[in-house]
C-alpha cells in the first residue's frame, strides 16, 4: 500500500506554479503576470494602519459575510452591481474553485476552450468535475457556432471563458457572452473570468454590462492584477444573489482573514492611485507587440499585462537564454510559444535586449 494514500487520480502529479526564483537568478521577473509598480509609500502606510486597526480585534473571528467589503467591491464595479451580487475570497482561483464546489461535482462538466488557463482543469480534478475543452481557432478567438455545439452536446454544469484569455490575452465579444450563456441556460453558469479586466484596449466592454440579461452569467475580478495587489490574495465575482448565495454553502467559514478584508478595503479606498499604471502598462504592451512582431515573430493580439509571442522550433532553449541573461519569461501555451509579462520600461529593454541576443545565437 503507497504512503501517503493519496486519491488515485492525484498519485504522482506535481504541485501547480510557475519557478518561483530569487531576484539574484533572476532579476527581471515577467513571468507570472504581476504588476511590476508596487504601492506608493502613502498607500503602503494607509495599508499598515488598517492592518494595525485590524490586528487590535484578531481575537476574533473575522466578519463572514464581507458585508463592508462587498459593498465597496460593489461601488468599484459600478455597472449597478449590487452588494449582494459581491461574493470575494482570497483570490480569484479560490472564488472559481468555489463555483466548481457549488455548481460541479460528481456527474457534472466543466468546459472551457484551449489553449487557455491552465489551472482549469485543477479545479475540475479537485472537484471530482469531468472536464471537456474545446478548441480555439488558429488566432485563439472562438467560432460561436462550434462553441454552441459542444454547449448543447456536453450539457455542462459550469463554462469557464477568461476574457482577456491566459494565455493568449484574446478578449471576447460580448456575443460570444450572449450566445454561451444562452446555449447554457438555467442548467449551468458561464464564469467569465476577468482577471485581467482592467488591460482590455479601448472598445471592449466588460462582461459585467451584460450581467442584468443573464441571470447565470458570472464574472470574476482580481486585485492581483492592475490592482497591483497580488500578494494580498483577494478575488471577487459579481453574479445575480442566488449564485452569491449557493457559494455562501460551500464555503469555509470565515475563509477571508480579517486582515485581508482591512487590506483590502484600504486598497480599494485609493482604487485611482493603485490603478494608476495601467495606462502605462498597455502602452508598454502594445510596444512589446510590435517589437515582437519587427523581429519577424509572431505575436497574439494581446488585452492583457502580457504578450504570447513565438514560435521557436525549442523554446526551451529561449526560455533558458532569457533566463541566462536574468530575465525569466514563461514557458506556456501552445508548443513553440512563450509568454512575457509587461514589466517596467527598463525591464522591457533588458527583456528585448536579451531576446535579441537569445535569437542571435538559438534561430
Ligand atoms: N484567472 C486567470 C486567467 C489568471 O491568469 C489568474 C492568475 N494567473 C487567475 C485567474 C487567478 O488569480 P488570483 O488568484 O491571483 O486572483
Amino acid at each position: 500500500m503507497d504512503f501517503p494514500p493519496l486519491r488515485e487520480e492525484l498519485r504522482g502529479l506535481e504541485p501547480y506554479g510557475a519557478p518561483q526564483l530569487s531576484l539574484d537568478v533572476a532579476p527581471v521577473q515577467l513571468n507570472v503576470n504581476e504588476n511590476p509598480y508596487p504601492p506608493s509609500p502613502a498607500v503602503v502606510a494607509e495599508i499598515a494602519s488598517a492592518v494595525a486597526q485590524a490586528a487590535s480585534g484578531l481575537n476574533r473571528y473575522p466578519d463572514r459575510e464581507l458585508v463592508a467589503l462587498r459593498e465597496a467591491l460593489a461601488g468599484y464595479l459600478g455597472h449597478g452591481v449590487r452588494p449582494e451580487q459581491v461574493w470575494a475570497a482570497n483570490g480569484s482561483n479560490e472564488v472559481m474553485l468555489q463555483l466548481l464546489q457549488a455548481f460541479g461535482g460528481p456527474g457534472r462538466t466543466a468546459l472551457s476552450f484551449a489553449p487557455t488557463y491552465s489551472m482549469y482543469p485543477e479545479y475540475a480534478r479537485d472537484t471530482v468535475t469531468d472536464w471537456v475543452v474545446g478548441a480555439r481557432e488558429d488566432d485563439f478567438g472562438l467560432d460561436l457556432d462550434r462553441a454552441r455545439a459542444l454547449v448543447e452536446e456536453v450539457r455542462p454544469s459550469v463554462v469557464l471563458l477568461p476574457s482577456p484569455n491566459n494565455p493568449t490575452g484574446t478578449a471576447l465579444p460580448p456575443a460570444a457572452v450572449t450566445v454561451l450563456c444562452e446555449a447554457v441556460g438555467d442548467g449551468g453558469i458561464v464564469v467569465v473570468d476577468e482577471a485581467y479586466g482592467e488591460f482590455r484596449r479601448a472598445g471592449t466592454p466588460s462582461a459585467l454590462e451584460l450581467l442584468p440579461r443573464h441571470r447565470n452569467l458570472v464574472v470574476t475580478r482580481t486585485m492581483s492584477k492592475a490592482f497591483a495587489l497580488a500578494g494580498a490574495r483577494l478575488g471577487y465575482l459579481a453574479a445575480d444573489p442566488a449564485v452569491c448565495d449557493a457559494i455562501r454553502v460551500v464555503r469555509l467559514p470565515y475563509h477571508l482573514s480579517a486582515v485581508t478584508q482591512a487590506v483590502a478595503l484600504a486598497a480599494l479606498r485609493h482604487a485611482p492611485e493603485l490603478l494608476g499604471q495601467v495606462d502605462r502598462l498597455r502602452e508598454e504592451r502594445d510596444a512589446c507587440e510590435a517589437w515582437l512582431r519587427g523581429q519577424g515573430l509572431s505575436a497574439a493580439e494581446s488585452d492583457a499585462n502580457f504578450v504570447l509571442f513565438g514560435t521557436f522550433a525549442d523554446r526551451h532553449a529561449v526560455w533558458q537564454g532569457l533566463l541566462d541573461r536574468g530575465v525569466l519569461v514563461r514557458e506556456t501555451g501552445p508548443e513553440g510559444w512563450l509568454r512575457v509579462s509587461i514589466g517596467t520600461p527598463d525591464e522591457m529593454m533588458a527583456f528585448r535586449t536579451a531576446l535579441t541576443e537569445v535569437l542571435a545565437r538559438v534561430a
